[in-house]
């Protein structure tokens, strides 16, 4: 896939690092030209989440739909669970055209599909700091059971054991300094 007019820029890091919070930051923050990737997937929303802005939450056969149309450029079934997330392929093309740099906020399995069609994409890894502050973010969050949590811990080391495959890597101890830093590492890109 072409990305000559944007970019594409890939965050990940285990669920509870504070991807979400320092994406929306760096949304209202950062000056350059950024539009955030909504994912799809087939989880039922959280509270305060809605459809269209946190995701496109659809039925398993309507996430089956579009895989078999080939509509994803990647889709992974996170957590073990049944619950599969994807990333649309024409939010993607539609961005770079008009020149956005566009964020993808996806699992680690996903960001190594994306590397291999889009080698030239911008990594950073969003690190929590350590588990013993990712088990209490998560505990904190009060949306997840504790089955949910213990899988999330899981997937989470699993995870941390591939952030050396990622360009940049940010603690989130403080989210206003890590959007700070993300921000820098993507303005210093700017010329490339
Ligand atoms: P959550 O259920 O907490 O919103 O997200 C769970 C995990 O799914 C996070 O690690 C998030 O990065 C990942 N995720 C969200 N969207 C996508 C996507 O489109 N593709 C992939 N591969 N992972 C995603």
């Amino acid at each position: 896939m072409a990305s000559k007019h944007g970019k594409v820029i890939i965050i990940s890091g285990p669920s509870g690092a504070g991807k979400s919070t320092l994406v929306r930051r760096l949304l209202k923050n950062c000056p350059l030209p950024l539009q955030l990737s909504i994912s799809a997937t087939t989880r039922s929303p959280r509270a305060d989440e809605q459809n269209g802005v946190s995701y496109h939450f659809l039925s398993p056969e309507e996430f089956t739909s579009k895989r078999d149309a080939g509509e994803f450029l990647e889709c992974k079934e996170v957590f073990g669970q049944g619950h599969w997330y994807g990333t649309l392929e024409k939010n993607i093309t539609h961005g770079l055209e008009s020149g956005k740099w566009v964020i993808l906020e996806i699992d680690v399995a996903g960001a190594m599909s994306v590397i291999d069609r889009i080698p030239d994409a911008i990594t950073i890894f969003i690190h929590p700091g350590s588990m013993e502050e990712l088990e209490r973010r998560l505990r904190n969050r009060k949306t997840d059971s504790e089955d949910a949590i213990l899988r999330r811990l899981n997937v989470a080391t699993e995870e941390m054991s591939k952030r050396h495959r990622y360009a940049h890597q940010v603690v989130n101890n403080d989210v206003a300094v890590a959007t700070d830093e993300v921000s820098q590492i993507l303005q210093s890109l700017e010329n490339e």
